[in-house]
């Protein structure tokens, strides 16, 4: 019996998604692939960043990018790291997400596009911008080497 390989319509995109889903199962604990590949969120308070306070570079957990500063690090007293803006815009995506009933913004790595957290707006927090990315400790990796210089700029 001869195999046929010619039935390749748009299915090899969808083939390497999930080729691509399996590879971050292997690389990532269960728990951040719940969060990082599938959109989970950590429970509040539990995280280990949520009071973190050290300077440094917030990386993405799964691929290492440069995501957030530590000076953009604020205490919202949400339960879950918050800061007011990422390290460039270009360092994250935007999703709108309306699951739970609620309009919320979703905020992914561009990189690898991995689930960081959401991003609200006109909260009244005292930072520059008055937005609040609530981001999951376990979306995070905190990078204490890339503190030195102060706010680092873009270097790619
Ligand atoms: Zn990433």
């Amino acid at each position: 019996m001869t195999q046929s390989s010619e039935v390749n319509t748009g299915a090899a995109t969808n083939e390497e998604a999930a080729a691509e889903e399996i590879r971050w199962q292997d690389v990532l604990t269960p728990e951040e692939f719940a969060v990082l590949r599938q959109g989970g969120t950590e429970r509040p308070f539990t995280g280990e960043y949520n009071e973190e306070t050290a300077m440094g570079m917030y990386q993405c957990r799964a691929c290492g990018a440069d995501l957030f500063p530590s000076d953009t690090k604020f205490a919202s007293h949400c339960g879950w790291p918050s800061f007011y803006a990422p390290l460039a815009e270009d360092r994250v995506r935007y999703i709108r997400d309306s699951s739970l009933g609620m309009e919320r913004v979703e905020v992914r790595c561009a990189n690898c596009d991995s689930h960081m957290g959401h991003v609200f707006a006109g909260e009244g927090y005292d930072t520059p911008t008055d937005q609040r990315y609530c981001i999951n400790s376990i979306s995070l990796k905190l990078n204490p080497a890339a503190a030195q210089g102060g706010p680092v700029d873009a270097e790619d």
